[in-house]
């Protein structure tokens, strides 16, 4: 039941409670969870006290609720009233209006139309908690799959979720530039486009306008870019961004900013960072009030302290829903991002969701969740399918090697996924060779997988606080290498 394990692994650790504030209500709680008859008729069967008339009220209002959406949380204070007073209907009636309760639920959500985060446990600097959202909860630390034009590469949206993916992030760019925001906004929204009904995240664009597209031009405005598909020119600005990822429908929304290049001096770092944080207060501005999405300001100041510092500060003063940290990945190399991660997280606000945009190998995302980061994406596991690279709890193995012609055994014994489950190396060898479109599917679904079972176990290991037995038998198992050939 979703409310007692809310309440019971938080009240597991009162101080990251302290820290957050608000308990979701039973109610939250229960749409979060996709509420079930079971959950509610505890709730119903523990009312007391009130008159008949209440519960003929409350019938009533259930009745009129249904199949009308609720919007605030007042409304959630009366319901959680009428669940109690449903306690004196009679004893025969009851499992009706349970089951009226749920099946409005079930079509109604969100019930709560908030975006909130709680930190469930602490273990050293890593974090375990959710993100709930009124498309559904995301376990963190948590990994998004890469869909960057409305897909993850050979993988059915079904087929991603059933590897545990709580989100996607989408490209802002890929999408604008074709099909284009406007057209995915006429069809229903990104969610529907694609088919994924769950949270969703969307970059601003600015990356991969940096990286992609031809001919640009910086202003204090904004950017205008040449299309990298037809050459057509475009604009972005703050302003574009938000609009661009309201049309998608995104949930989780990225200001736009200035990717400081790895390298650059620091008094070019500052000119950067600063006309970012000009960037968020727009991005912020034209993001407006809206319920249940949320808006993340990204921290920049490349390798420098003091940069980095003022940068979050200046974040911190505009408010966001959650922070960033952008600017690492970018060549920079482990050694150097594991440095900045020594410090950049600390200066965010501790009850926040924290990102640490476009990370990485399972190296990378082990020591930036060991550093207290939260969430992470990387188009790693879903290209490196498509090139015959599988990730597996001893490090990477090449199928296109010649040494697993005749291997008729599992990429990975103890892996669940329908490639270790059903194939063996002999044969992922055979089709990657053939260039069956088969070999990035299977590929691509193993690496997902294998992600997001990282991700569960340090959620685990977060939560019974022995982060850094798992990060020694991490290490210890990569160092192993792969399997002897036969
Ligand atoms: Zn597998």
């Amino acid at each position: 039941m979703a409310y007692t394990r809310v309440t019971q692994l938080k009240s597991d650790n009162n101080e990251a409670e302290n820290q957050c504030g608000i308990l979701q209500s039973p109610i939250d709680s229960m749409a979060a969870a996709q509420c079930t008859y079971d959950t509610v008729l505890p709730i119903l069967e523990a009312g007391n006290g009130m008159s008949s008339k209440a519960s003929v009220l409350g019938n009533l209002y259930v009745l009129v609720r249904t199949r009308r959406r609720f919007e605030g949380r007042s409304e959630t204070f009366l319901l959680n009233l009428l669940c109690v007073g449903g306690g004196l209907i009679h004893r025969r009636l009851r499992p009706l209006f349970a089951l009226g309760f749920c099946l409005d639920l079930r079509h109604n959500v969100p019930m709560s139309t908030r975006f909130s985060f709680d930190l469930f446990a602490t273990s050293g600097k890593a974090r375990t908690g959710l993100i709930t959202t009124p498309r559904g909860e995301i376990r963190t630390p948590a990994f998004m799959p890469v869909g960057t034009a409305a897909t993850v590469k050979a993988m059915m949206p079904e087929s991603v979720r059933a590897t545990g993916a709580d989100i996607l992030l989408g490209n802002t760019y890929h999408l604008m530039l074709r099909p284009t925001a406007e057209r995915i906004n006429v069809l229903g929204g990104l969610h529907r486009f694609m088919n994924w009904n769950r949270p969703i995240l969307t970059d601003s664009g600015g990356f991969q306008v940096m990286s992609l597209a031809g001919l640009r031009k910086m202003s204090e405005e904004g950017v205008v870019f040449k299309s990298h598909i037809d050459g057509s020119r475009h604009e972005l600005s703050p302003e574009r961004s938000m609009e661009i990822q309201r049309l998608l429908g995104s949930d989780i929304v990225m200001a736009l900013d200035e990717c400081t290049p790895f390298g650059a001096t620091e008094a070019e770092v500052i000119d950067s960072m600063r006309l970012s944080m000009r960037w968020a207060k727009r991005s912020r501005d034209a993001f407006g009030d809206r319920p249940g999405y949320a808006l993340f300001g990204i921290q920049q100041g490349s390798v420098f302290e003091e940069q980095r510092a003022e940068s979050a500060a200046r974040l911190r003063d505009i408010g966001f829903d959650g922070y960033a940290v952008g600017g690492l990945a970018v060549g920079e190399g482990q050694k150097i991002m594991f440095e900045v991660l020594d410090y950049a997280p600390d200066m965010l606000p501790f009850q926040k969701p924290r990102y640490l945009m476009g990370v990485g190998k399972p190296s990378d995302i082990v020591g930036a969740v060991k550093r207290g980061i939260d969430m992470m994406d990387c188009v790693l596991p879903s290209r490196s399918g498509r090139t015959g690279q599988a990730f597996t709890r001893r490090g990477v193995v090449n199928i296109k090697n010649s040494r697993h012609q005749n291997d008729p055994r599992p990429l990975d014994e103890l892996c669940h996924c329908p490639a270790c489950q059903n194939y063996s190396r002999a044969y992922l060898h055979h089709v990657f060779r053939a260039s069956e479109m088969i070999s990035g599917m299977l590929l691509t679904w193993h690496n997902l997988h294998y992600f997001q079972e990282l991700m569960a176990n340090m959620r685990e290991a977060i939560t019974q606080d022995r982060f850094d037995v798992f990060e020694k038998v991490f290490r210890a198992e990569h160092a192993e290498g792969d399997i002897e050939p036969v």
